[in-house]
């Protein structure tokens, strides 16, 4: 029998009643190795009533024990690591190292969260009037929810729950049902730490458990994360509703290589970048973009000779350098677009697609798959592929490819490397993207910065993490307060002023 996995809601686990259930795969199998319960819209608002229930409580919680729960978080997800980090690999398919970044990148935004105390403190404006004092506070939105993709099952729920928590908030999480283990782990580790019952609260789920959540007033906020599409439909639904939403959505992430770059380091970082994770990463390199023919030749060269070097297999494999696809669409999906790039008369050097991982024929695995010569019209350069594909284009100047990266219609990340200041410097400037690396590949910024992409990339006005998710899970009250002594001085009629 396969282990049913269900939801967490109120302080414990429950099982799901809509008799609804989607498959979770062993991606280097093929097989399945669980069934998760797919919430109704009913299942869904019982939780946003548990959660309504819980936050007054939290909320009034002074922020300072708010911090401390999260630290001891902290200290449990630490000590159960390596059990995590396999738990997440198992469903995903991405390396057991990787996997600890994931949990790791998590966790240092819970550490930036437990700053709460200093990161609400208000402002404070004494005499602003003759006997006028005037002080705004930040208060928590109540309940609100997240929504989140497969490609970081630990980190990207918390980068949503730690900073929404630390305000006060109660959290609904509607992880992604491809690998929905780790959530609901870290939903049981939250209330080992003390945090109360009914304040964080994982619903699993499809489009149905989504809508219900975007339409239910007592959500104030939606985080969501994920692909463009869906991030655009969240982003457009959430905001008729009357909530607060940040929707971040796809990448095509470039890498400009300048020809005075190391391109031994910026070959080794394309590799890293283009192919970890199977490229399903939001912040993977896609498109490599050497200036001058002659950087092209050097490069393409290093980056076929590193290829040659790779290892692919299981995820619990210490040898490999990266694991399977997530699910046979995803599989297919790659090899289809590898398909058009050859169609579209881009030059195949490396094709992932016959790769047989030996004791592993049923896996979704692709090898490492480079195009060179591929050019901006053609659709594996336009589209979003989300696999083990790197694409070189070709650039004359610096102008051009800056040009490139800003015509692009998503604005995630973007990399220079160059080992000229004035070239760099005149690139994070100018190029229209959220996030800029100099010499730098995946230029995720750390917890205490935000992190965002422009343009198709994100839909909303605040970043995730850093000083931006504390204005994101608050609204600001501003009071305006005189005590006054003696006689009442009678009604005015005018509007007051500062006069
Ligand atoms: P996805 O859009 O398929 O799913 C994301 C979430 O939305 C999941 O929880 C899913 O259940 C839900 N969802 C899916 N279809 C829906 C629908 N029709 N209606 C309502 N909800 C729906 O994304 P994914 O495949 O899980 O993740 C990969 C994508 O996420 C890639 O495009 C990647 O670039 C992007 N991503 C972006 C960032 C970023 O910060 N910009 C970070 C990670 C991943």
């Amino acid at each position: 029998m396969v282990n049913r996995i269900g939801h967490y809601v109120g302080g414990a686990r429950v099982s799901g009643t809509s008799s609804r259930t989607a498959d979770v795969f062993d991606p280097n199998t093929g097989t399945v190795q669980a069934q998760v319960d797919l919430a109704s819209t009913d299942e869904v608002r019982h939780a946003i009533a548990v959660a309504e229930a819980a936050q007054p409580a939290w909320a009034a919680t002074n922020p300072q024990r708010r911090a401390r729960v999260l630290a001891k978080f902290i200290a449990l997800v630490n000590d159960e690591m390596e059990d995590l980090a396999r738990m997440l690999s198992a469903e995903h398919g991405k390396t057991v190292p990787d996997a600890k970044g994931d949990i790791q990148r998590g966790l240092e935004v819970i550490e930036f969260a437990t700053g709460a105390p200093h990161l609400l403190k208000g402002e404070y404006s004494t005499a602003a009037g003759t006997g006028i004092d005037v002080y705004s506070m930040r208060q928590p939105l109540g309940v609100v929810a997240g929504i989140t993709p497969f490609n970081f099952p630990a980190m990207i729920p918390l980068w949503k729950a730690g900073p929404a928590l630390a305000a006060g908030n109660a959290f609904v999480l509607k992880p992604s049902e491809r690998d929905p283990s780790v959530p609901l782990r870290l939903a049981e580790l939250f209330t080992e730490a003390g945090l109360p019952d009914g304040v964080f609260n994982v619903v699993n789920g499809d489009k149905e458990a989504v809508d219900a959540l975007l339409h239910d007033e007592r959500i104030r906020a939606v985080g969501f994360v994920g692909s463009t599409p869906i991030a655009e439909y969240i982003y457009s639904t959430a905001t008729a509703n009357g909530k607060r939403a940040q929707c971040f959505g796809g990448a095509k992430n470039h890498m400009i290589v300048m020809p005075d770059a190391d391109l031994d380091k910026a070959a080794d970082d394309l590799i890293g970048a283009g192919f970890g994770s199977a490229g399903e990463r939001c912040m993977a390199i896609s498109v490599a973009v050497p200036v001058g023919e002659e950087t092209a030749d050097a490069l393409v060269a290093k980056l076929k000779e590193r290829i040659g070097g790779l290892s692919v297999g299981h995820c619990h494999d210490d040898a490999s350098d990266y694991g399977p696809l997530v699910t046979a669409e995803a599989k297919q999906r790659v090899v289809d677009y590898i398909g058009i790039g050859e169609k579209e008369g881009a030059e195949l050097v490396t094709d992932g697609r016959d790769l047989v991982v030996e004791d592993y024929e049923d896996g979704w695995f692709v090898g490492p798959t480079l195009f060179d010569k591929v050019t901006a019209d053609m659709q594996i350069y336009r589209e979003e592929i989300f696999g083990p594909v790197l694409s070189v284009v070709r650039a004359a100047d610096y102008e051009e490819g800056l040009r490139l990266a800003n015509e692009h219609e998503y604005g995630n990340g973007v990399a220079i490397f160059t080992r000229s200041g004035a070239t760099a410097r005149d690139f994070a400037a100018r190029v229209n993207t959220g996030m800029v690396g100099v010499n730098v590949p995946i230029p995720v910024p750390i917890a205490y910065h935000t992190f965002g992409g422009w343009k198709r990339s994100g839909f909303g006005d605040l970043n995730q993490h850093g000083p931006d998710a504390f204005r994101f899970y608050t609204k600001t009250k501003t009071v305006t307060s005189t005590w006054p002594a003696g006689e009442a001085s009678g009604s005015s009629f005018v509007i007051p002023t500062m006069d």
